[in-house]
Order: C-alpha cells, then structure tokens, then sequence
C-alpha cells in the first residue's frame, strides 16, 4: 500500500486526510488498516510514533460511519482504553481531526477531574469513547455507560497498562463486553503477561508488528555525559543556555525530581514547566499548550507524564535521570523523533546509573556516544567518582555538546572486559553471566547533532 486511496475510505476521511497533510500511509498503518476494515481483530505491536492511532482510528470512523447504526444513550460503539489522561486527550484529538467532515460524537473520560459533566454528557451516548480505564469503570459502577452495545474496542499501549497496574479493572472489564465484537490490542512489546492478556480480549487476531522498539533509537543522534548527581542541575542549566535547543523534553524519574529541575531552573533565570502526576489536569494541559505553542521552551515530564504527549519539532530530549527500565528510554527518546523526523538526545549518567545505562545500550543494540561536558564546566573532583578505566579529562574537550553543530564526543576507551567494571558487577548479580560477557571494545565516536544519526555513528 503506498497511498491513502488504496484503502477506499468514505470520502470525508479522505477529505480529512488530506487536510492533515497525510500523503502515505505509514508501515502500521499500511498493515493494519486493511485487515480493521474487513473486521478482523488485531493484535499491533507498535509504539507511539509510527503512527498507531490513525492505524486504528481511520477503520473505526470508517466502520462506523458507514454502518449508519443510531447510537443509544448511555452506550458507546467504538471504546478505546488508554493508560493515560493525556494519551487519551490525544487519542480523541486524533479522532476529531480525521473525523472532522463526519457526524460522529467522540467523546473522552478519564479520572482527576469531576465525574458530573462526563455522566451528563454520555447520557446521549457517544460513537466513540476514548477512557482510562479506572474512569471507565466508575461511570458503568455509577449507570453512566453500558457496554452492551459495542461494536469496536481498542485496547492501546497495553504494557503501559499493566506497568501502571490496570490489570484488574480491565479483567472486570472483560466480562462486560459484548461477545461480538471487532478487537483492537496494541502495544509497544509483548512479554507473556500481555500475550496472555491480549489471549483474553482477541479472537483470532491478524498480528502486524512494526519498528521494534530498538529501531526508534536508531533514528535519534544520542550521546551521554557523566556527570555526578550534584552536578546535574547546573550541567542542565549550563546545556539549555545554548539557542540551538528549541523545544527540549527533560525527563526525570520522579515528580519531585522534576519540581527540582524546574525550581532550579526558574533560579537560574530558565522558564520551564512541569508535567506529572501530581499536577492537576488544568496545570497539565496548562503545561503541554504553552509547550506546544512554544511559548514554553522547557517542559520536565516524568516517563508516565509524558506518555502520549505528542508535540511536534521536539528538537532535543535531555534524560536528567537514565529511567530503571531500558524500554522506557526508547519511549523518551522516541518524543524527538515523531513521524519519521530525527532528533538528538542526551543523557546525563551518574555513577549509580551506569547499570541502567548498560540495559538500555543492550537493549537497543547501539553503543551511545560519550560527549564532553560543556566548555568550562567543572565538575568538583570529590564528588564524582570515576570507575576505575581511566577516562579522558571531558571537561577540557573545547567544545560546548549542546550545539546541534559539529560536535566533537569523547571517546570511550576502555579496553574489552575493562569497560564500566562496576556496572558489570551490578549486572552480573542481577541478570547472570551472559549481561557480563557484553562488554565490547567502544570505537571512537563522534556526536553529530545535525539530526544525520548514520553520520553521527560512523566510527571516526
Ligand atoms: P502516533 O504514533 O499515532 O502517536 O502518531 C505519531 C505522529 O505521526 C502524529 O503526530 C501523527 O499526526 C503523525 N502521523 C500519523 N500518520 C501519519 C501519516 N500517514 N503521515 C504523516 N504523519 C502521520
């Protein structure tokens, strides 16, 4: 399938589609949507970025739109479950945009804001509902919403689901549903537990797999810098003072974590905002707008947060804090490199976090480039212990990482089975011998920041 025609959707999407400045359709959905359309389920492994949604979205307002079913009030007919709030404000944002030229109600319900106007407004049902599924199961507990009369489920980011641990409302969950249905499971890996679950909500399915979660790193110039932990807020107030850094995503791995980040920053004279799970939703949405709008050039999310957030010309992703599960900085680094785009991402590793780094470089196969820390950055020596390789002296490299031109990374060059001895041990006590036989020679490297991430890798 190389064009939108070739699936023959109902002309308003069409129309929407080209009004979004859709030309092609992208591998997802060019394995997914025509198999949606003749009604099969489908199991999709896939991440945020490929292009999913409108995977699942266009067959579902093409389905429905064509059926000419009225729908009922308090039901819905295509209901799709998102981990959370913001992916599913994203997910209802997407439907509106390809189902903008149709006459169907889409509809969005998710917890942390009052449940009163969610029951009033499905009182005249929806076509398409987009909920968390804690919210979901107040509304059908409070006689809100039926699900009796459900034509399509889609069930998006599964792993994200049970890492937030939905398992049980979507158990109660199943039960609920109508045995005839269309059956949609996506989600960015499939270990046996979401096989299992996937089992429970698919007959049949139609599997359709596409950039395995290590390929999205492949498109993203990456580079470290080791600093200590007490130096991180200074090394990010010193990065993001360079122009070139347009619209930067900075990651921490807790919520008070990011209030630091943003505390220090706004000391040091840098606007930023916060986005996490202690924030109301006005002060999310507050957050992610004036980040859109670019109003905010700064936005500090922790993983969950930004699940979902989906922002155009994100020019660079910092990871203040490297996240304890590997998966999880593909998915951050993954906010850079949106449809297909590059982008270039940093991070900053402590000595305590060097394991965490060894986990995500094999999980994505590529070694990341070490970078020097800024041009006249000190780092005071007591306060960072080095690993017991010898490493270059990074803080006299002359040149500032944070520029997207020409950068100059320093070479990591420890020779094969001296590399990062520490994190090896930590490896070795956690995942046996085979993590501690990884250790490879590194090549030089230089870091490219000009988005060519081929070029940025080629050993020097
Ligand atoms: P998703 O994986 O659904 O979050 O989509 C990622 C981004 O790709 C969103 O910004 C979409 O608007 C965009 N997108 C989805 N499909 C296409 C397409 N066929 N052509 C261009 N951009 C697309």
């Amino acid at each position: 399938m190389t064009s939108f025609n070739d699936f023959a959707l109902l002309a308003p999407l069409q129309k929407a589609l080209a009004a979004e400045g859709y030309t092609k359709p992208t591998p997802i959905q060019a394995q997914a949507i025509p198999h949606c359309l003749a009604g099969r389920d489908l199991l999709g492994i896939a991440q945020t970025g490929t292009g999913k949604t409108a995977a699942f979205a266009l067959p579902i307002l093409h389905r429905l739109g064509k059926s000419g079913i009225t729908r009922k009030p308090k039901t819905c007919r295509a209901l799709i479950l998102s981990p959370t709030r913001e992916l599913a404000s994203q997910i209802a944002d997407s439907f509106r945009a390809y189902g903008k030229f149709m006459h169907l109600s889409i509809d969005v319900v998710f917890g942390g804001v009052p449940v009163g106007k969610q029951i009033k407004r499905l009182a005249t049902g929806a076509d398409i509902l987009v909920a968390t599924p804690g919210r979901l199961l107040d509304l059908i507990d409070q006689k809100a919403l039926s699900l009796r009369d459900l034509e399509i489920l889609v069930l998006d980011e599964a792993d994200q689901m049970l890492d937030l641990g939905f398992i049980v409302p979507l158990k109660r969950i199943i039960p609920m549903l109508p045995k005839t249905r269309q059956s949609l499971f996506f989600s960015a890996t499939m270990p046996k537990t979401i096989a299992g679950l996937a089992d429970a909500f698919l007959t049949d399915p139609v599997k359709v797999a596409v950039t395995p979660v290590a390929t999205t790193a492949e498109r993203v110039t990456q580079g470290v810098m080791f600093v200590p932990v007490s130096a991180k807020q200074h090394l990010l107030a010193t990065i993001l003072r360079d122009p070139a850094i347009e619209r930067v995503l900075v990651f921490s791995r807790t919520k008070h974590g990011a209030d630091k980040v943003v505390k220090h920053l706004e000391r040091e004279g840098i606007e930023s905002a916060a986005i996490h799970g202690n924030k109301s939703q006005a002060q999310r949405e507050r957050a992610l707008g004036a980040f859109r709008a670019g109003s905010c050039r700064v936005l500090v999310a922790t993983d969950i947060a930004a699940r979902g957030i989906d922002v155009d010309g994100v020019t660079h992703v910092i990871n203040y804090d490297l996240p304890n599960v590997a998966e999880s900085y593909v998915h951050r680094i993954g906010r850079t490199a949106r449809a297909g785009a590059t982008g270039i991402a940093m991070a900053f590793c402590s000595n305590e976090e060097r394991p965490y780094l060894r986990d995500i470089e094999k999980l994505t196969r590529l070694p990341i480039p070490v970078l020097a820390l800024p041009e006249g950055f000190k780092v005071e020596a007591a306060s960072f212990r080095e690993p017991s390789a010898p490493r270059p002296n990074h803080a006299a490299r002359p040149q500032n990482p944070a520029r997207t031109d020409n950068r100059q990374g320093a070479p990591r060059d420890s020779k094969p089975g001296q590399d990062r001895p520490q994190q090896d041990r930590a490896m070795q006590d956690r995942g046996g011998p085979d993590r501690a036989n990884q250790s490879r020679p590194r090549k030089r490297r230089r870091f490219s920041g000009g988005g060519n991430a081929s070029a940025g890798r080629s050993a020097a």
